[in-house]
């Protein structure tokens, strides 16, 4: 008798082409899209069943929704969790998080390079319902440890982080946090699972913006949250059903197609923000190149042990400043200037102005967000293109060179 195929044995690509995809009686070979608020029983008595939990089932989509779970599925299998929550924004998943693991008088230690967005949230929000943030440099194990108190619940890490590249060692991290009995929460949106898995490294959960490489195209909202069946498949649902930043089915369908060429995606990104980064170390307009892909990069060998490939983001610093930054923006003709990333379209923004402008100087400076920065995020143009484009920039660039 032949045994059935254990889909975790599957490699990545075959996960993320097949897992979660159940047909209704149609019989239907791409996943079908339930858009539908509520789900309708048979009778009064079943109602009355599904309701009280004696029958399984879908009640409301707020709670469960097929296409939702299909691509919550699917991405547990590629994160190797054995349960995943799917939200409607990225943030929607930290706040998730946050709500149903913490409670007044606890302590979350963050990293300093997240999202700005997510120190938003937990510098100025959570404070008000009785939490205490400490921010530590991201790499910095030492801060880390010392930044532990008795009520520590939560350390939350993004690595490789957003614009600078930098990284911290997982499973190191994991051990402070352990050693502390807290929790590791990993943002891995700029990675991704094809790139790397911080379950496997000892993180107990995966935070997602499903927004950026698992759409893929920069069309919808939504995130996830990934970990074990108590915490996540609990207390973090638990908040979902009940304040209801719930995804849209439609969303949850965009990304299920996403998903299945992540890991093909994923390559070329790597591919096109390699080309760039090693073109850049080679203009004399630029004074540095941050990219983990980089043998010149402090945490090159980090990167190679840690993940399976550099992913698409590359930053560099211009000669010229601010001056210099905006005029290589300005001369671009193929790139698009926007915040958003993961985009098969390539992008290109200026920190020090939009995404990081609410800070002050001195935390600018201390978040090495300096004015000549400028973010380039590959999409999956011919690299030759980019390249041109680029060239274009640097030309435009050089009039504001100062030394
Ligand atoms: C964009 C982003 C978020 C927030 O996600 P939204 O979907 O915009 O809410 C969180 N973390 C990282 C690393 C991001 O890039």
């Amino acid at each position: 008798m032949t045994e059935p195929q254990d889909q975790a044995e599957w490699a990545l690509a075959t996960r993320a082409v097949r897992v979660g995809h159940t047909a209704s009686n149609h019989g239907e070979q791409s996943e079908a899209l339930y858009l539908t608020s509520s789900f309708v029983f048979r009778s009064a008595a079943e109602a009355a069943a599904r309701f009280g939990g004696q029958q399984a089932g879908n009640i409301y989509s707020r709670f469960t929704n097929p296409t939702v779970q299909a691509f919550e599925a699917r991405l547990a299998a590629l994160e190797g969790g054995a349960s995943c929550v799917a939200t409607a924004s990225g943030m929607a998943a930290i706040l998730a998080v946050c709500l149903g693991l913490l409670k007044a008088g606890d302590h979350v230690v963050c990293s300093r390079s997240v999202f700005g967005t997510t120190t938003v949230l937990l510098g100025q929000y959570l404070p008000r319902f009785g939490v205490a943030v400490s921010f530590v440099p991201l790499a910095d194990l030492a801060a880390w440890e010392s930044a532990m108190q008795p009520n520590t619940q939560l350390l939350l890490v993004e690595t490789p982080s957003n614009p600078l590249l930098e990284l911290v060692d997982i499973a190191a991290l994991a051990q402070v946090a352990h050693r502390h009995n807290a929790c590791l929460v990993v943002d891995n949106c700029i990675a991704t699972p094809c790139l790397q898995r911080p379950l496997a490294l000892g993180a107990d959960i995966v935070v997602h913006s499903a927004t950026k490489y698992i759409d893929g195209q920069g069309r919808c909202l939504g995130g996830a949250v990934v970990g074990d069946a108590e915490r996540v498949g609990k207390q973090v649902y638990g908040v979902i059903r009940t304040a209801g930043p719930s995804l849209s089915p439609f969303n949850a369908w965009v990304f299920l197609k996403g998903l299945e060429t992540l890991p093909l995606r994923m390559r070329e990104h790597s591919h096109n923000a390699q080309q760039l980064a090693e073109f850049l170390t080679t203009q004399p307009q630029v004074a540095q190149v941050y990219y983990p892909g980089l043998a010149s990069h402090p945490q090159h060998a980090l990167a190679r042990t840690q993940q399976q490939g550099y992913g698409g983001i590359v930053s560099f610093v211009l000669r010229g400043g601010q001056a210099a930054a905006w005029a290589f923006i300005d001369a671009l003709q193929l790139l698009s200037i926007t915040a958003n990333l993961g985009d098969a379209k390539t992008t290109v923004t200026h920190p020090a102005t939009t995404t990081h402008g609410r800070l002050s100087d001195a935390q600018r400076d201390e978040a090495g967000i300096v004015p000549g920065l400028v973010r380039i995020a590959a999409g999956l143009e011919a690299s030759v293109d980019i390249l041109a484009d680029v060239r274009l920039g640097l030309a435009a660039a050089q009039a504001h060179d100062r030394d």
